[in-house]
């Protein structure tokens, strides 16, 4: 029987990324591995909590991640050992485990230089093929040390050539200045970080924790992909994504109070009730979510009618809303296919109009007016 040719990628995977993945697919490829076995490591709690993602987030991320990948699979043998996991027991026990598996190691440059001073270098050359990722061309210094370790420990070193610049520093960054991360994660990563709040400044770790109560688990969800949608177009057109990220997360927030309540408080010129969450959701954010930003109050008040002169933001915020990954409607696809802001805006506007007067409700006043606004026909 062929033994099986098993690679171990280890990390705190905080968060997993795109770079993680293609180290991964490399390896796999060129050394015609079976498997990759992502190692995820502990962080000790204390210090998981100023990061902004618990144990079990890291998990769920690397989890989806690596969800559609053969061959990848998440192992958490050293996230639940006490104290410092050393390499030399965790190879150790996954050589007990499997004892006929041939194993790689998969390492960057750094982890090379600094071997010598590992735990065990000597058992772990022994358990292990030396995996060291390297930039194609580019001499680190890489093949001597090889040379010094094969001479020192009988360690086997493959060098492989697959860099990756990305970092979960990075990422993390991104996450809490509200830049984009679609080209550093997989797409189902950027959705539960922004469905859990991960990575977040503590303000707007507060208004997801405040708001999560008052939103069913769909609703957050959907939530979740305004705020991704919302931060790329606030990206594209030059808009504070600062403010698009809160309006996003925001918007809904009035979308389960009572019917009661949300005609009671409405001061609209017409009180249409799929439209009024908007109106009293603006009012929550000022009144109980502490944002007094006008223009992000405005976004919110706006995103289920638009209106005549429509901000960049307002825009943003209602497109966002009809074309976040979770809409599936007829016609949704061209509306996400439109590059100009305006030009979207208006397809989504005039799409939305069809849609309320095909089943005989009434249009809001409002719309008609965003509509005319943009240059469209009614
Ligand atoms: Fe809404
Ligand atoms: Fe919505």
């Amino acid at each position: 029987m062929k033994q099986e040719r098993i690679g171990i990628l280890g990390g705190t995977f905080h968060p997993i990324h795109n770079g993680h993945l293609l180290i991964a697919e490399r390896a796999m490829q060129s050394l015609a591995l079976d498997r990759v076995l992502f190692m995820i490591d502990r962080i000790p709690p204390h210090k998981e909590i100023d990061t902004g993602a618990t144990t079990d987030d890291r998990l769920k991320l690397l989890t989806l991640a690596i969800a559609d990948h053969n061959g990848f699979e998440v192992d958490t043998m050293e996230l639940y050992r006490e104290g410092k996991s050393y390499t030399f027991d965790t190879l150790t026990a996954l050589k007990e485990r499997m004892p006929e598996a041939d194993f790689y190691f998969l390492m960057g440059s750094d982890m090379l230089r600094s071997f010598t001073t590992w735990y065990r270098p000597d058992g772990i050359s022994q358990l292990t093929t030396l995996v060291c990722t390297v930039r194609g061309g580019q001499s680190g210094g890489e093949q001597d040390m090889a040379k010094l370790l094969h001479k020192q420990y009988g360690a086997n070193v493959i060098l492989l050539e697959a860099v990756s610049d990305l970092s979960s520093t990075e990422v993390r960054d991104r996450v809490r200045q509200a830049l984009p991360i679609v080209d550093f994660v997989p797409a189902s990563v950027a959705h539960e970080i922004y469905y859990r709040g991960l990575y977040q400044t503590e303000e707007v770790h507060r208004l997801y924790e405040q708001l999560r109560p008052a939103l069913t688990e769909g609703r957050m969800r959907h939530t979740a992909g305004v705020i991704e949608t919302a931060i790329l177009l606030a990206q594209e057109n030059g808009v504070d994504p600062k403010q698009a990220q809160i309006a996003a997360l925001l918007h809904d927030c009035a979308k389960y109070l009572p019917k009661k309540e949300l005609f009671t408080r409405s001061s609209d010129e017409v009180k249409l009730l799929p439209v009024l969450h908007a109106e009293i959701g603006a009012q929550l954010a000022e009144e109980q979510y502490g944002v007094h930003d006008p223009a992000i109050l405005r976004a919110i008040r706006l995103h289920t009618t638009g209106d005549a002169a429509m901000t960049k933001l307002d825009k943003i915020i209602y497109l966002a809303d009809m074309i976040e990954p979770g809409r599936d409607y007829p016609g949704v696809e061209e509306i996400r296919s439109q590059k100009d802001l305006d030009a979207a805006v208006l397809l989504a506007l005039q799409r939305s109009l069809t849609h309320i007067t095909e089943r005989g409700f009434s249009v809001h006043p409002a719309t008609l007016r965003a509509i005319k606004d943009l240059g469209g026909t009614l």
